[in-house]
Order: C-alpha cells, then sequence, then structure tokens
C-alpha cells in the first residue's frame, strides 16, 4: 500500500514513512493510493468481535505487511489497554433508532485518544526497528496537546514539546498536560496566544537547524495519516452493534478539522453500507455554509463553548476535496490555492452535488448549545459535554429515516468541561472519572518562555533527553 499526497507533487510513501511525515512536501496531506474494500460478507463475520479485534482487521490492509500481524495486535492492545471502558467504545441508546457513541473513555476523556494513544505507540515501534528517535512538537488550545502527551508518555524513542498559551487553557486541560511526570514530556507555556504557538510550531519545522544532529521533528495534528486510519475502526463498530452491515447506518460527528468525519467517509468507502454522514458545527460553521450554501470563505475565528472545534478552516477536509475532484492532484492544487487567497470561496457544483449525497451539516451556536445540555439532562438525565451535544442536535435535525440508527458520537467527557455544564444549568461542576478524581492536587511541571522561537527552540535542544 501506497501513501500519495492530495496535490500531486510528491513522491509516494511506504506506510512507516507515511507515520513518520505530517504535511507533504507540495503541501498536500497524504491519503492511501487506494482504498482497501470489504465484502458485506466479510463485515458481516466481525459481528461480535471485541474492539481491538475488530481493529486489527480493519487496519490490517492500510499497514499490509509492513508490521508483521502478531506485533500490529500488540501495538493495538497495548493502546485500549488504559481505557476505563471494558466495551473501549460503548454504545448508549438515547432515542428511537438513535444511539450515543461514548468516545471519551480513553485516558484523557475524549476521543482523541483512540488515535494518539494508537500513534504513540505505532512511532515507538516504527522507531525501535530503525534504532532513530524522534522530537514531537505540537500546539494546542486544549485537547490535542494532553491526548499526545498521554499517548507518548511510555515512548523510549521520543521527546514531546507541546506549547500552550500561558493562562490561557482551562485548568482541567493544563493540568491533565503538566501532571504527567515523565522525563521524555516538556510542557512550555508560552506568553503569547494561541497563533503564537502554532506560528511558532511551523517555523521550527520550516526550519530544524535547532535540532542536535540526527534528530527530526513529527506531526501529531490530525493531518498524520495514522490518526485517522484508527478513527475508521469505531464506525465499523458501531454499525455493527445496531444491525450493519445488513442495514445502512447513519453518523452524526461534532466536527473542527474534519478528521473524525472523513474516517466515517473512509468506513463507507471501503464497503461499510452508511447512509448519512452528518456534520455539526458551532459558530466557527465554514463548513456548515459550504455543505449548505456552496460558501467556503474563511471568517475570524468564534470562541465558542466548544473549543476543540473553533477552526478557520478544516485542514482535513482537502482529503475529500480530493477525493470529489477525481483525485486530481493539480486540481486540488490550484483549488487550495484560490480558497487559501480567498480569490474562490465555491466549490465545482459537480463536486459539491456529490458531497451532499453523504454529507449534511447543521450549525449551532453557543445558545443552542446550552439548550441541548439542558433538554437532554433534564429530558433523560444524560449529561452532554459541548461537543457532544451539538453532535446529537446535529443528528436529530438532518436525519432522512427515522428506521435507518443515526449513531452520534460524544467526543468528549461532560466533566471536561465543566463552566459550560454549569452554564447549562447542571448545578455542580460534574465529578472526574476516579483514576482522575485527584487531578487538581497532583504536582505540575511546566516551563513559562518568553514569546520568542528562538527562546523556544533553544529549551527544547537542551532538554532532549532520550
Ligand atoms: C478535536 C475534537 C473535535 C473535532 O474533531 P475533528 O477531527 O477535528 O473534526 C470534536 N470534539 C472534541 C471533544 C475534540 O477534542
Amino acid at each position: 500500500m501506497k501513501y500519495i499526497s492530495t496535490r500531486g507533487q510528491s513522491p509516494a510513501l511506504s506506510f512507516e514513512e507515511v507515520v513518520l511525515t505530517g504535511l507533504a512536501p507540495d503541501g498536500g496531506l497524504f491519503v492511501p493510493q487506494t482504498l482497501p474494500q470489504f465484502s458485506r460478507e466479510e463485515i458481516a463475520s466481525w459481528a461480535g468481535l471485541p474492539y481491538n479485534e475488530l481493529a486489527l482487521k480493519v487496519i490490517s490492509p492500510f499497514v499490509d505487511g509492513a508490521i508483521p500481524t502478531a506485533d500490529l495486535k500488540g501495538i493495538i492492545d497495548a493502546s485500549y489497554s488504559d481505557f476505563r471502558h471494558r466495551a473501549i467504545a460503548p454504545l448508549v441508546q438515547s432515542g428511537h433508532n438513535e444511539w450515543i457513541l461514548e468516545l471519551f473513555h480513553g485516558p484523557t476523556l475524549a476521543f482523541k485518544d483512540f488515535a494518539l494513544q494508537f500513534l504513540g505507540h505505532l512511532l515507538d515501534y516504527i522507531l525501535d526497528k530503525r534504532g532513530q528517535k524522534v522530537v514531537i512538537m505540537g500546539a494546542t488550545s486544549g485537547d490535542t496537546g494532553s491526548a499526545a502527551i498521554e499517548g507518548c508518555r511510555r515512548c523510549k524513542n521520543i521527546d514531546i514539546f507541546i506549547l500552550h498559551p500561558h493562562g490561557r487553557v482551562s485548568d482541567v486541560q493544563r493540568r491533565q498536560m503538566t501532571t504527567v511526570m515523565s522525563d521524555n514530556i516538556h510542557n512550555i507555556a508560552v506568553e503569547g496566544n494561541f497563533d503564537d504557538c502554532q506560528n511558532m510550531v511551523k517555523a521550527s519545522f520550516g526550519d530544524q537547524s535547532f535540532l542536535p544532529d540526527g534528530r527530526q521533528l513529527v506531526a501529531v495534528n490530525s493531518i498524520n495519516w495514522a490518526r485517522i486510519m484508527a478513527q475508521i475502526v469505531y464506525y465499523f463498530w458501531a454499525a455493527l452493534s445496531v444491525g450493519g452491515p445488513h442495514r445502512p447506518v447513519s453518523f452524526a460527528v461534532p466536527t473542527g478539522n474534519f478528521g473524525d468525519i472523513f474516517a466515517g467517509y473512509l468506513a463507507r468507502g471501503m464497503g461499510l453500507p452508511v447512509d448519512q454522514l452528518v456534520i455539526g458545527t458551532n459558530a466557527n460553521d465554514i463548513l456548515h455554509r459550504c455543505i449548505s450554501s456552496n460558501d467556503h470563505s474563511k471568517k475570524p475565528i468564534e470562541h465558542s463553548l466548544s473549543p476543540s472545534m473553533d477552526i478557520m478552516a478544516s485542514s482535513n477536509f482537502e482529503r475529500l476535496l480530493f477525493d470529489l475532484y477525481g483525485k486530481d492532484g493539480a486540481a486540488i492544487d490550484s483549488l487550495m490555492a484560490s480558497l487559501g487567497a480567498g480569490s474562490v470561496s465555491q466549490l465545482d457544483p459537480a463536486a459539491l452535488a456529490q458531497a451532499r449525497k453523504v454529507f449534511s451539516s447543521y450549525r449551532l451556536d453557543d445558545a443552542e448549545t446550552l439548550q441541548v445540555i439542558s433538554d437532554e439532562y433534564e429530558s433523560s438525565d444524560y449529561l452532554l459535554d459541548p461537543h457532544s451535544a451539538i453532535g446529537l442536535q446535529a443528528g436529530r435535525q438532518c436525519r432522512r429515516s427515522p428506521t435507518t440508527p443515526m449513531i452520534c458520537l460524544a467526543t468528549a467527557h461532560p466533566a471536561k468541561f465543566p463552566a459550560a455544564v454549569m452554564q447549562a444549568g447542571y448545578p455542580e461542576s460534574p465529578p472526574l472519572p476516579h483514576h482522575m478524581a485527584d487531578l487538581f492536587e497532583r504536582e505540575e511541571r511546566f516551563h513559562v518562555e518568553a514569546n520568542d522561537l528562538s527562546k523556544v527552540q533553544a529549551f527544547m535542544a537542551a532538554n532532549i533527553t532520550v
């Protein structure tokens, strides 16, 4: 299996190479050259498999022999061993033919653990084999940083440096990063905002000469192919749990960078009968505007109660566009240039029509999000976090058929967003799960640094430990 760039100008990569790479050199994103295909019979034969065994079936064709099956099984088992639910991804019925897929039972209580636990173990395995060590650098305003840190805390071949804006992430989110006491974990609190952090990461990837010889940077943001791949599994898992593949199912997904829902699109492309894929957005609604009225213009970021979906443009959307434009790298290259420059804000109508066969979308502002949290708690005693509330409501609003199961992805535990949940009328801060109950008593460790690229890089170079 080879991986090719959406912009058609970079050489194809092997599985190992694509895991160690972020963006393609031509600025595109890597996608598999062909999608593995499963027949209905084969998918049906997986009914009842435990999550990890299903993951092995779904992931194996992408790895395509690059890792021996027994080792891949070991990586998968290690990745999901810290989840706090025996089912890994339990389904809870929330209405007639309507289900909530709880993806928040991992170590940091957000769905990003599914991909980043796996990526940490996968990277360490590949690096061991190559006798190589790398540096992960990332910027976070919340969930990604803690999930990446948890994913790498036991990696022998990786130093991880996560930049967050000093004083501007929530206490829970900061503590989930800064209380992990491994020598290879480095938190840098930058005296600036999230964009400053992100710009430093971009600049560092562009010129890595500050690193010691033989070290390179690896990206863990959602453009990394392995993250998308790991997320495909739970679409199969959920469908099999509610009667698939013998009947089609639909999914509703709270969406930011389009990584999560794109994994659902791939599951459909691999043979899983999927009727609708519903995109839920907050006020940062570029995807909703694009799907509903062909308006892909960028607007300034609005800070919402669902901060993990506060985006100006969705990086993984390019992977879908590549498919919709007939895998024409040159067309995507010029489309992305025009969308980026703002000279074009519409998609080709035929491509959009194609997308609309599968995708629909709904936008919730903060007021509606709070209303959904409050209504759901009142009617069913079920407490949603603000991101999950957006997914649930989008699924309800866009649903075409009452007989097709609608599976709404719950991407974070409500205890991660106590302020929003209390604003919705919940009387107290929702309790953290017991493995995290002492989070506020744990020792914190982070380095405060000026908003200055050379100082951040000097700190990194001096603190590489593995
Ligand atoms: C990252 C995140 C999302 C958005 O996922 P994308 O793959 O970026 O679309 C939604 N909810 C939560 C809680 C997240 O952390």
